[in-house]
């Protein structure tokens, strides 16, 4: 990866919008993609609004926005991924979806662009299974809001070859980010610890002794950065929905993981957090 490369991002939803602004800022060619118009100017917008935040910290100057942004073209045909050298897919966490996405993309790319998948929880290796050249694509797992979190996990399948792992964690490093490498079982590292954190979190809900609020306040005070309400709040409860159903059923169905339907039920009713404007903690 040198200045001329073109980083392909599918889906500018909050971490599509967010991996793009990452890229640009490190220097990087960006095609943003999302096949819905009104996504791509919400983030265009978003990503203008964070980088006037960092130049009010005094981080970056008004030119190093400028430049950023001008290094960012928006589209909506997945035909201008032709020229990028290597893709990173933040659209829905449904497998098929995925799947279908990277099988398209194949037909649209040059044999040695590298796809990456920013799935929280679902398998590298199904998301894989139909492609052409299975051993191009790896997970590469940013965290909320990937303009902050440090953390990326970057996933191999049992058919990725070492010099694949070694570029995009290169990548990573490029762009100030600390990557771990994970093999790619249920949720990884991150998510798996997750999974009860959130389930203990909703169980307290559940029996009615305290608030979301209270339980939130109770986990910052003890030293957690965000309570876990204000998280699926800010991750947004269909994608911490669907992570928690994909490791459960990963993991043979085991009660630990087992999803509550306090969190289905707010997906139902679309209080999906930050993205809605409605959730456990919102609004305000
Ligand atoms: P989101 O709902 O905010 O955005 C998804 C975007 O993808 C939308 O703008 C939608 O229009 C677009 N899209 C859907 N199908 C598309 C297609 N076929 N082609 C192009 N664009 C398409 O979702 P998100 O929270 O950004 O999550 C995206 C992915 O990242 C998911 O796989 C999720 O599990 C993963 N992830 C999410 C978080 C989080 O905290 N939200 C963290 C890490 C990983």
């Amino acid at each position: 990866m040198n200045d001329g490369t073109v980083i392909g991002v599918i889906g500018a939803g909050a971490m599509g919008r967010g991996i793009a602004q990452i890229m640009a800022t490190g220097g990087y060619r960006v095609v943003l993609v999302d096949t819905n118009e009104v996504a791509l100017e919400t983030a265009l917008q978003a990503i203008a609004t964070t980088l006037d935040k960092a130049i009010a910290r005094n981080l970056m100057t008004p030119e190093d926005k400028t430049a950023a942004l001008a290094r960012i073209t928006p589209e909506l045909a997945l035909e201008s991924l032709a020229s990028a050298d290597l893709v990173i897919e933040a659209i829905v966490e449904q497998l098929e979806v995925k799947a279908g996405l990277f099988a398209r993309l194949e037909t649209i790319c040059r044999n040695n662009t590298l796809f990456c998948t920013n799935t929280s929880s679902l398998s590298v290796t199904k998301i894989a299974a139909g492609l052409v050249h299975k051993s191009r694509l790896v997970g590469m797992h940013f965290f909320n809001p990937p303009h902050i979190m440090k953390l990326v996990e970057v996933i191999e399948t049992p058919e990725t070859p070492e010099d694949v792992i070694t570029t995009v964690m290169q990548l990573a490093r490029k762009i100030g980010k600390q990557p771990i490498r994970a093999k790619d079982r249920p949720g990884f590292v991150v998510n798996r610890c997750a999974r009860p954190y959130y389930g203990e979190a909703l169980c307290i809900l559940e029996e009615g002794n305290f608030t979301a609020a209270q339980i939130d306040t109770a986990l910052r005070s003890a030293g957690y950065r965000l309570g876990p309400f204000e998280l699926i709040d800010l991750v947004g409860a269909d994608i911490n929905y669907a992570a928690t159903l994909s490791v459960w059923e990963a993991l043979e169905r085991h009660p630990r993981y087992q999803p509550f339907d306090r969190l289905k039920q707010q997906v139902e009713a679309g209080k999906l957090g930050q993205k809605s404007g409605e959730g456990f903690t919102l609004p305000k």
